[in-house]
Parts: structure tokens; C-alpha cells; sequence
């Protein structure tokens, strides 16, 4: 009898739960590849791979990381435009902070779906585990994910299967149902007693979530940009630059972006082009980003709150180079601002 191995895609985030479960579908048998879905609010080492102190800290895709332990290929596929409007629409609503995590899944296990028909694969896999995170992993939208995304009982979560229905791979015999897993709630500990029997170490621990929306200050920004603009829309350098430096916004319609240290301002030295900018002469200090169409007095106002920031804050003036989104710069003195002045809830 000629046996066909059956092929499996597996959604990896980068983090052990994906890692697992993959592997334990390999362990049966089956040729297992690996999705990423890059949405632009990955975390993915985002911020260690910018700024400078981090330097030390190793800089790695995790998911890379995760397709290379596992020796198997791994698609990363963008899907920054399509999930814009999980992220503005979700009908779920969100989670704890700006994180669609219900509809996210959904839509990602919906794309795993077509990927899985357009290259003749036979199931999905997901590390998801009953109970382990507040949205999108209890019991009762476990089925939603599978019933919204079209993929039914094609999609496979090993790790907590054994509190499932059956799915096709189980009742087809394409898997063992009694080794797969129970897991259940938030607790670690099975998944790392199982790492350490497949012989996993090292591998990422994201404390909230796979992406910076989970993030309460990251998520603050969002929404700020959002009200500032008057409507829920964003581009991919909106959302990117809101992981970088220090956001304020002194008057309703413009916002200060200031790097907080060299490798932020290298980062943000690439988007000069695309806003008006604001660069210490006299003294060492940071670059800004101004986000807004802005005054004269605006501009003085934003001068005066980055002279702060730099190494002349105590001095008596502080000289400075705007330079307008048409590339003009001229240079202007500012007295720099005295703490007192500047108001807390221009914090971002
Ligand atoms: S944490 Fe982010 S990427 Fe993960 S499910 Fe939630 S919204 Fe999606």
C-alpha cells in the first residue's frame, strides 16, 4: 500500500506555543511547513534591533529562529494592507488594548486556509491553548476562530486537541488523537516540560502578546493618532514610527517625535524627508520629528520643548536647525523650556 504523507502548514509566531506545536505534528509523521503573517505590528525585536543600549541583546527574527529548529521552510507573507481593517473594524472588538486578537486569529487562520488550497496542503496547525489568553483562547472562541475562518475542522491545535471535537487529521488517522495534548489555562508549565523533552532551549517568552498592540503605551499612541487625524486610518510608517522615541503633542493638531538616543536617531533620520524636522546645533542633543502642519509659533513652541531635551536645557539659549518637509532649513534660538512648563498630558 502506498501511504501519502500528508502536509500541514503551521502559523508560527515566533513563540514556544507554535514552536510545539508544530513539532509535535511533525513527530507523527507529517511534512510540516511554517506561515508568518508580517503585519507591521509585530514585535519581532523591533525596538532592540533600533536602539543602541540594546546593542548587546540578540537581534533575531523569531520566527526564523523557531522555522530553523524545527528544519523546516517558512513563508513570511505581508499582509500589512489586508489587516488594516482587522485593526480599525474588528468585530470583535478589542482586547485589554488595541489588540483584535478574536478577529485577528480568525483572519490569520482564514489566509492559512487559502495558502493551504492554493499549495495542495491538507491541514492547518496553531499553538493555540484553551484558557491561555483572555480573547481569542477560551473554549468558547476556539470554534468561532475555526467557524469565521472557513478552515473548520481542518485547523489542528495540538497542544490542547485532547479538549476539542475531533478535527479531519484525527478522524482520517493522518494524527494520533491520544498523542496530541490537554493543556489547558495560563499556567507554562507543560509547554516547557515539553520543550525540554523535544530539547528546546532558548527560545522567546513574549510576556502580552506576538504584537506591539497588546502594548497599553504603544496602544495610547495609536489611538492619539487616530483622534488627532479625525479618523481611524494608517499607513505603515504611522505605525512604525509610534515604537520610536519620545511622542508629545503640545497642541491638538501637531506632535513632537523625540529620539531618546543614538540608534533612535538614526531611525528616525530616515523619515526626514517626509516631515519637518528639528536638530540641536549648539549643543548636543536629539533629533524631532514634527508631525502636523505647523506655525511659526508651533515651531518656536516645538524649539523650545527639544532645546529641553538636549545638553543646552540649562542654557540660556540653544540654537537649532528646522528644516520643512520641502527641504528648506534655517536656523533659530530658543530659549529652552523649563520643566514646570512642560504639562504632562503632552506625554503620549
Ligand atoms: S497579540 Fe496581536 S498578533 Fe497576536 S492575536 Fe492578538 S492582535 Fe493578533
Amino acid at each position: 500500500m502506498v501511504s501519502t504523507q500528508r502536509k500541514a502548514v503551521a502559523l508560527i509566531s515566533g513563540g514556544l506555543d507554535s514552536l510545539l506545536a508544530a513539532k509535535a505534528v511533525m513527530e507523527q509523521g507529517v511534512h510540516v511547513e511554517g506561515i508568518n503573517f508580517y503585519t507591521g505590528f509585530c514585535v519581532e525585536g523591533h525596538t532592540h534591533a533600533i536602539r543602541k543600549k540594546d546593542k548587546a541583546k540578540p537581534k533575531r527574527n523569531n520566527a526564523l529562529w523557531v522555522a530553523e529548529q524545527l528544519g523546516i521552510k517558512l513563508h513570511i507573507v505581508d499582509v500589512i494592507e489586508e489587516y488594516k481593517d482587522i485593526v480599525i473594524n474588528p468585530s470583535h472588538g478589542y482586547g485589554a488594548h488595541m489588540n483584535p486578537c478574536l478577529d485577528c486569529k480568525g483572519f490569520m487562520v482564514k489566509k492559512a486556509h487559502q495558502w493551504i488550497d492554493e499549495h495542495g496542503f491538507d491541514f492547518i496547525i496553531t499553538g493555540e491553548v484553551i484558557g491561555q489568553r483572555p480573547m481569542s483562547q477560551r473554549k468558547d472562541t476556539m470554534p468561532v476562530i475555526a467557524r469565521e475562518s472557513g478552515a473548520g475542522d481542518l485547523l489542528v491545535r495540538p497542544l490542547c486537541a485532547q479538549h476539542l471535537p475531533p478535527t479531519l487529521p484525527e478522524q482520517e488517522g493522518w494524527l494520533d488523537r491520544e498523542k496530541l495534548f490537554d493543556f489547558s489555562g495560563r499556567t507554562r508549565k507543560p509547554q516547557m516540560a515539553l520543550a525540554e523533552k523535544y530539547g528546546f532551549e532558548d527560545y522567546a517568552q513574549p510576556a502580552g502578546g506576538c504584537c506591539f498592540l497588546t502594548d497599553e503605551h504603544y496602544s495610547k499612541k495609536f489611538v492619539d493618532l487616530w483622534d488627532a487625524r479625525g479618523e481611524r486610518k494608517y499607513e505603515l510608517d504611522d505605525i512604525m514610527l509610534l515604537k520610536v522615541g519620545r511622542h508629545i503633542r503640545p497642541r491638538k493638531h501637531f506632535k513632537i517625535i523625540i529620539s531618546r538616543e543614538e540608534g533612535e536617531n538614526n531611525f528616525l533620520s530616515g523619515y526626514r524627508k517626509m516631515f519637518a524636522s528639528l536638530k540641536t546645533t549648539s549643543h548636543a542633543g536629539p533629533l524631532a520629528l514634527l508631525d502636523g502642519e505647523l506655525t511659526d509659533d508651533d515651531i518656536e513652541l516645538a524649539a523650545r520643548i527639544v532645546a529641553r531635551y538636549s545638553q543646552g536645557r540649562s542654557a540660556e539659549k540653544v540654537e537649532l536647525e528646522f528644516t520643512g518637509k520641502d527641504g528648506v532649513s534655517r536656523l533659530m534660538e530658543v530659549v529652552p523650556m523649563p520643566p514646570s512648563q512642560v504639562q504632562e498630558d503632552w506625554h503620549i
